[in-house]
């Protein structure tokens, strides 16, 4: 079996529908365009980053599962590639049995992965790998036990929820009602329901990304691994990020081995980014994304592929080289304004004068205080270097309302 890639815009074209146009969808969208895919590009809104860059696009409520039917099958395509999770995956399911077209990785992991429920208990329950104690609870007196159950300090996180919208640390009981309470106004979809986690004491957190590809040579599945992430996080959302992140050989044979069986229960071809918590030797399991991750946007500068053409590539069935180039390092540049109708960036070229640096601005329409804008990247001989540059980068970014004009410089 070879891969064949037809002409965009043609009868043959090889078609991709992207659920998702953020920044993530964006990156791959261009990885995918750039082997010749034809991709569209949907979203909630009009203008989405991925968008701005796709062939075609589409606005469709995608948690509507016969709106989002109906997108899928208006854009001809055959592989459907899901970046968020809020998704109607119970459509995506029908689609894929129907063998109408095939899901990245596959229905069931995005359906898995959708809420922490699905993949906690899949790691933990059904694949035994070590997570940290947990409990999930639908009222605040099932809260309230689960935190007796689970101990203090713990972790209070929405299963409908990321980048630590609704998440709290409970290190006292009198927090608890509080907690319930921002989990149910900022969880995304399923209000009632939240996971208590055991607060874990890590020395180090790190993304490995996992890529299941076809061995061109035998045509089997093979998993490879990327060097190990590390990041920061406030109030559980990124922002910064560095690879490599050296571990202790015991902890990184483990931290591959958890990885090698959660994305081979979820099965099919992509790049997973696998959460984990490194404590000693000790690897725990905490999320896994079937998808590009954000913290992964480092190795725009660190890679010889990025995470999004290692995605592109495997989700084609073509090989993967997962070859780390220098020492580098991601910091977020956000928001600090709330803007109706874009905004304008400055200091460009001095984020850019920093030595071996780079910059994503995402081209977000829409700006509120603490929103992800774009990102700085930059190599550099050793990781704090590169740590150092690409948040000196990031830092010279001036975000303000838009201004009228067109000419940049
Ligand atoms: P999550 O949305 O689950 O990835 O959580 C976001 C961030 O919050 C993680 O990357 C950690 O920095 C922190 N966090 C989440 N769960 C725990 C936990 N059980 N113990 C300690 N820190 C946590």
């Amino acid at each position: 079996m070879s891969t064949r890639i037809g002409t965009p815009w043609t009868q043959g074209a090889t078609r991709v529908a992207l659920l998702g146009s953020g920044e993530i969808g964006k990156e791959v969208a261009i990885a995918l365009t750039r082997l010749g895919v034809e991709v569209t590009a949907v979203d909630r809104y009009d203008g989405a980053p991925a968008q701005q860059v796709a062939h075609n696009s589409l606005t469709v409520d995608m948690s509507d599962p016969q709106a989002l039917t109906a997108a899928i099958r208006s854009t001809g395509a055959q592989v459907v590639v899901p970046e968020i999770e809020a998704l109607a995956t119970e459509a995506l399911v029908a689609l894929e049995e129907a063998g109408e077209v095939r899901v990245v990785p596959t229905a069931r992991a995005v359906r898995l992965t959708m809420d922490r429920e699905g993949i906690r208990r899949l790691a933990a329950e059904e694949l035994g790998l070590p997570t940290s104690p947990y409990v999930f609870a639908s009222s605040l007196a099932e809260l309230e036990e689960g935190v007796r159950q689970v101990g203090l300090p713990c972790v209070v996180k929405p299963v409908m929820s990321s980048s630590g919208h609704g998440q709290s640390v409970v290190r006292d009981t009198s927090q608890v009602e509080d907690a319930w309470l921002r989990a149910a106004q900022d969880g995304r979809v399923d209000r009632g329901r939240v996971i208590v986690e055991g607060f874990v004491d890590f020395d180090t957190e790190i993304t490995l990304l996992t890529v299941r590809s076809r061995d061109p040579l035998t045509g089997r599945t093979v998993t490879s691994f990327c060097r190990p992430i590390g990041h920061r996080q406030v109030d559980g959302d990124y922002v910064e990020s560095w690879q490599p992140q050296e571990l202790p050989a015991t902890a990184l044979a483990r931290a591959q081995e958890v990885a090698a069986q959660v994305t081979e229960a979820l099965g099919g071809w992509g790049l997973f980014g696998v959460e984990l918590f490194v404590v000693g030797e000790e690897v725990l399991f905490s999320e896994v994304s079937p998808r590009p991750h954000d913290t992964g946007m480092v190795t725009l500068a660190s890679q010889r592929l990025s995470e999004f053409e290692l995605h592109a590539r495997a989700l084609l069935g073509l090989p993967v080289d997962t070859t780390l180039r220098s020492p580098a390092a991601s910091a977020v540049v956000r928001s600090p304004i709330e803007a109706g109708s874009g905004v304008c960036f400055s200091g460009i070229e001095q984020a850019l004068a920093e030595p071996e640096s780079d910059l994503r601005l995402f081209g977000k329409p829409v700006a509120h205080p603490g929103r992800r804008m774009g990102v700085a990247v930059a190599s550099g001989p050793d990781v704090p270097t590169a740590r150092e540059r690409a948040q000196r980068a990031a830092d010279s970014i001036v975000v303000a309302s838009e201004q009228p004009g067109t000419d940049p410089a």
